[in-house]
């Protein structure tokens, strides 16, 4: 058994889900098939949710009569000759779902991040809905499986994690007893042992896909995504990045949690758990090799690689008065972030002070208010985290010496630096 994940950008339209088909029908072994939501769905369906929160109902409509528009349109494109009537049911139903989880309303704030996976979660539903329909259509058979009903979450709703031991029996399950090779299933949702719908994260897609390969003991896992491959930074940022063939799981760890769009945090453990490489590669040019992740290298990476992390806070705290020293506060002010679950990137400390880069948070005000009891808190939004990991003195004095850099934490492989955000930033050279 094979993975393949692809992503909102490869099948944003009806040629992307026909480059996919013809991805698939090359494939002659099993394969597992992760789809995300179509192109920008996730987003509007975002948008659908603030509405809907509102208490603006015929807004939300209105949102979600849009996301059906966008979906009718690849409908049109992969069936010139019409939509067949199964399929047309089958998306309708979809639709009618959704809508009428809009209708019932009365949500309640505290309740956010539950409606949020009641609605946002009809992305994925409709997309694997429409490309397994189109698959078949195609001549490559294939099922359609609901992850919702083989991914058992947390309840940690937008942001659960998958249990393993209780979805790996009902995952194999699902791909067991048929002669069918190829199986599409949704990325990105699951559901708690009650039930309830649930997702993982934005971009959580990569994570479904790496534990469906853990659990299938799948050889390899490749995300097909509308890059060359794993490239050393953001090529829409700087304009001399070059492509990195090689990566350890180690490596992807440290470039994922600092902030690289390329593969979710997540994606990692569930393949190195069970030593299955993961290839990232160009969605549009299957003969080029793209980059493998793995235990081992054969090379080494050659050039620096640049993330940065956008919408971060840079909280200073300090005690109101030198009656005691910061650390004996620690956990305390690591529980309340954790309470309102804000993400830590960065902890610097000493004595008296403690400088903790966080990621933008709709929280972070109250956790202020909360902390602003005990401390003196200082705030600084509008800034961004860049990572650099082997750098070189000229790189240093860069980036660590330009003056908007407001903390600097430098080991011997890798620097980062909180700096204010470029209230406009045109693409650069690294160098
Ligand atoms: N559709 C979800 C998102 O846009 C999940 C994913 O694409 O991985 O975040
Ligand atoms: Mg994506």
């Amino acid at each position: 058994m094979k993975v393949y994940k692809f992503g909102g950008a490869s099948v944003r339209s009806a040629d992307g889900v026909r480059n996919l088909c013809d991805i698939v029908r090359e494939e002659t072994e099993p394969l597992f098939v992760v789809v995300s939501a179509m192109g920008k769905t996730t987003n509007a369906l975002e948008g659908v949710l603030e509405r809907f929160m509102a208490g603006d109902r015929d807004g939300a409509l209105d949102g979600f009569a849009q996301v059906e528009r966008n979906h009718e349109e690849i409908l049109a494109g992969l069936f010139p000759e019409g939509v067949p009537a199964t399929v047309a049911g089958a998306v309708e139903a979809l639709y009618a779902k959704a809508r009428g989880v809009l209708l019932s309303g009365g949500a309640r704030e505290a309740d956010y991040d539950r409606w949020y996976d009641r609605i946002v979660s009809f992305g994925e539903l409709i997309s694997t809905t429409i490309v397994s329909a189109y698959l078949e259509r195609a001549g490559v058979p294939n099922r359609w499986i609901d992850m919702r009903r083989c991914f058992v979450t947390s309840t940690r709703h937008r942001d659960a994690n998958i249990n393993l031991p209780l979805s790996a029996p009902l995952l194999k399950r699902a791909v067991a007893g048929t002669p069918v090779r190829v199986f599409v299933g949704q990325g990105f949702i699951g559901s708690t042992a009650a039930g309830d719908p649930t997702t993982l994260g934005r971009e959580g897609s990569d994570y479904s896909a790496a534990v469906a390969a853990n659990i299938l003991d799948a050889e390899s896992l490749s995300i097909w995504k509308d890059v060359e491959g794993i490239l050393n930074a953001d090529p829409k940022l700087f304009a001399d990045t070059v492509y990195i063939p090689e990566l350890t799981y180690l490596d992807a760890i440290e470039l994922a949690y600092s902030g690289a769009q390329i593969i979710h945090p997540k994606t990692i453990k569930p393949l190195q758990n069970k030593n299955i490489p993961l290839y990232v590669r160009p969605f549009s040019d299957k003969g080029k090799p793209g980059s493998v992740i793995r235990g081992e290298m054969t090379g080494r990476i050659e050039a620096p690689i640049l993330i940065l992390k956008p919408n971060q806070v840079l909280l200073s705290i300090r005690p109101k008065d030198f009656s005691f020293v910061i650390e004996d506060r620690m956990v305390y002010i690591f529980s309340l972030l954790e309470q309102y679950r804000i993400r830590t990137n960065l902890i610097q400390s000493s004595a008296v002070n403690l400088s903790i880069c966080v990621d933008a948070s709709r929280h972070l005000k109250e956790v202020a208010e909360r902390l602003r009891q005990e401390f003196r808190v200082v705030y600084n939004s509008d800034m961004e985290l860049l990572t650099i990991r082997g750098y070189t003195p000229p790189l240093y004095e860069k980036y660590a010496e330009s003056s908007n850099a407001y903390l600097i934490q430098k080991t011997r492989k890798m620097v980062r630096i909180v700096r204010r955000t470029f209230p406009w930033r045109p693409q650069t050279n690294i160098y």
